[in-house]
């Protein structure tokens, strides 16, 4: 079968594979699509530390084709989505159900073969059937299950005056999240113009282009302030921006060793709560909870569609980041 391999950092062929047999407790999906997000990318420059080579691809949805002599429940034919991350349920941190910082944590698309090739084997612990709902929309399982933890982890409150920092495929998730979960206004930054009209078109109560972040000191601030740029300096001014007894989330990928200037002073006096949020921990089945019923909208996320031999573009687009671009999916 055909597949992405990342050989070495830097290094991605699209190449002829074995195709993967399920163990007993595993079933093999044929991949419908998969999205491509930064993981992929932090994956190909070498961000991330796990051995090469891999194929990548971990946001997967498909139909089940072979199933393992162990497997009850999920059956030929059946279209999934699936939670990348396999926890291994006993040690120190799963024990704690922290299942998002297993000790021996396993990764779909990261630590073991992903979804950027004709057919993945995956245990099916972390399969969920989809039933009818379009790929286009599962697809987005994977994305909003971390934007759900993330909500969770921030906890707004019901009238929460919120600013959010970034409009790419995981800002529109989170603005929509958000209102979900209780908050009054949502107001979104970016220095994209377009990436601000999506926002409005998704809800957004107010959006602030690159140059104008000053019009956001207006009134006492925010309770909830989110950063999702992943950009150091516009982490380390979130704080400013949060009201007496307010928090800041920090849901971006920064680099490793990015630092910002914290005052703490600041955080000290005016009661700020300080935040992360790593991957997901079970929230994938909220999120397919939410997708079913259009609680949040993803096709307008979609901005471009590549075939599986075209996979080498598609990285140079995203990581070139140049043309207006918001989530790109990988098809087979
Ligand atoms: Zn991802
Ligand atoms: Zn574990």
């Amino acid at each position: 079968m055909w597949a992405v391999v990342i050989e070495a950092p830097g290094r991605a062929v699209v190449k002829d594979v074995p195709e993967p047999e399920p163990g007993p407790d595993e079933v093999v999906v044929e991949v419908a699509m998969a999205g491509l997000c930064g993981t992929d990318l932090h994956l190909f420059e070498g961000g991330l530390p796990y051995p090469y080579p891999v194929i990548p691809g971990h946001e997967v949805v498909g139909t089940v084709v072979e199933v393992g002599s162990d497997v009850s429940g999920i059956e030929v034919g059946d279209r999934v989505a699936l939670d990348p991350n396999i926890p291994c349920g006993e040690c120190y941190f799963c024990r704690r159900m922290r299942f998002n910082h297993c000790l021996n944590w396993q990764g779909v698309g990261i630590t073991r073969p992903g979804g950027f090739a004709w057919r993945v084997a995956v245990p099916s612990r972390v399969i969920y059937p989809i039933g009818d709902m379009p790929f286009e929309k599962a697809v987005f399982a994977e994305p909003l299950a971390c934007v759900l933890y993330g909500v969770e982890r921030a906890q707004p409150r019901i009238g929460d005056r919120v600013l959010l920092f970034g409009a790419g495929p995981i800002g529109l998730l989170l603005l929509q999240a958000l209102k979900r979960a209780g908050a009054a206004s949502v107001v979104v930054a970016d220095v994209r113009r377009e990436r601000l009209e999506s926002a409005e078109r998704l809800g957004a109560d107010r959006t602030v282009p690159a140059g104008q972040e000053e019009t956001l000191r207006e009134g006492f601030g925010y309770d909830l302030v989110v950063e999702a740029t992943g950009v150091p300096e516009v982490a380390g001014r979130c704080p400013d921006f949060a009201m007496p007894g307010g928090k800041v989330l920090f849901f971006g990928v920064c680099p490793e060793g990015a630092t910002v200037p914290v005052r703490p002073f600041q955080i000290y006096r005016r009661d700020i709560t300080i935040l992360g949020s790593f991957a997901l921990n079970w929230s994938l089945g909220q999120a397919l909870e939410m997708l079913s019923v259009g609680a949040v909208q993803v096709e307008p996320l979609i901005s471009h569609r590549f075939p599986l031999e075209r996979f080498l573009e598609a990285l140079a687009l995203v990581r070139e980041d140049r043309e207006p671009r918001l989530k790109v999916l990988i098809q087979p």
